[in-house]
């Protein structure tokens, strides 16, 4: 089967960790792990991932080295977050093949852009907290002399809001096709992929803006037709009246089934609401089966005994 994995922060990053290049490579090597066994139990595996705290991380540098080397803008930011990301799968997935013995599936980590629409309603209402805090004086210059949305978040301080638009393509599709036909593993679109608008002559143009990565490894899977899109996050399943005394964790539901629970708003926006509006969308698309479980618990997920599955109606 072919199966599009599209991997949360924790794969890369565990929650109070700082960050260092071991804390990335060890939880990295973690996932790959379960990546291998994807492979060796005979999946054509396919892989996305968030870059959160990676492009922070790049975000702040580029703000606080700016008085000795230019700042670079969003767009640029998420291809380097790609890039250090991708190098670190492609060098834990050869290195754990290798180990293990097994041939082939060498991995091709791709630079991704996708496209979205230059009319989004989200381009004039940005809601994506990205990179550093900052006072509200400062944060007010910087509103003035850019032209930049920044808010106050959370009584946290001032944070940088940007547009998260809905993703409409992948434009490396041809690409990365070309490249599981040949047998790499490829690791496509992390971070949502670097948001591009079409020109009228047929260019693109990065844009400041940050896709969701769950709704881009939809877009993902329908571009390289997978069987199956698997999210992998830090729980088990997806719950109803999540983090109340009547939590209840779903395990298989129907299309409909799944609609109707979130009309009534069971998933939260910015976590679990894209993952469940992506396996949505990709089983009303055609998809076979969405699945949302932990990344402990992958290769079980995939063989329906755990996790949250959505089943055609
Ligand atoms: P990722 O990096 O994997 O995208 P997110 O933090 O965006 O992680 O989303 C996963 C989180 O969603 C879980 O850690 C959980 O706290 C939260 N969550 C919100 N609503 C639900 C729900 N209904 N069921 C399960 N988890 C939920
Ligand atoms: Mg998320």
């Amino acid at each position: 089967m072919r199966v599009l994995i599209a991997l949360g922060g924790n794969a890369i990053l565990q929650r109070g960790q700082k960050g260092t290049a071991s804390e990335q490579r060890d939880n990295v090597q973690k996932t790959v792990d379960q990546i291998v066994r994807m492979i060796r139990a005979g999946h054509e595996v396919v892989v996305t991932h968030g870059n959160g705290p990676q492009v922070g991380a790049i975000l702040i540098q580029n703000e606080l080295g700016s008085s000795s080397v230019p700042a670079m803008p969003m767009d640029i930011c998420g291809a380097e977050s790609q890039g250090l990301i991708g190098y670190m799968f492609c060098q834990s997935i050869h290195n754990t093949l290798c180990a293990e013995g097994v041939e082939g599936h060498e991995p091709a980590c791709l630079v991704t852009r996708v496209e979205v629409d230059p009319a989004d309603p989200a381009f004039a209402n940005p809601t994506k907290p990205v990179g550093p805090f900052y006072s509200e004086e400062a944060a007010r210059k910087r509103m003035a002399a850019t032209g930049e949305t920044w808010i106050d978040d959370a009584g946290r301080g001032w944070r940088r809001v940007v547009p998260s638009p809905d993703p409409k393509s992948i434009v490396e599709a041809d690409v990365i096709n070309a490249l599981l036909e040949k047998g790499f593993t490829v690791v496509a679109s992390g971070g949502g992929g670097i948001p591009v608008i079409r020109k009228g002559n047929g260019t693109w143009e990065g844009v400041e803006a940050v896709i969701d990565k769950d709704l881009a490894g939809e877009r993902l899977a329908a571009a390289v037709n997978a069987d199956l899109l698997v999210i992998l996050t830090d729980v088990p399943k997806v719950a109803i009246n999540y983090n109340t005394p009547d939590q209840k964790w779903l395990d298989t539901l129907t299309l409909s089934e799944m609609e109707e629970l979130e009309k009534k708003g069971h998933f939260k926006a910015g976590s679990m609401g894209p993952k469940v509006n992506s396996a949505l969308r990709f089983v009303r698309n055609g998809g076979q089966r969405a699945i949302i479980a932990s990344l402990e618990e992958a290769l079980e997920a995939i063989d329906g005994k755990k996790g949250t599955q959505i089943v055609k109606n």
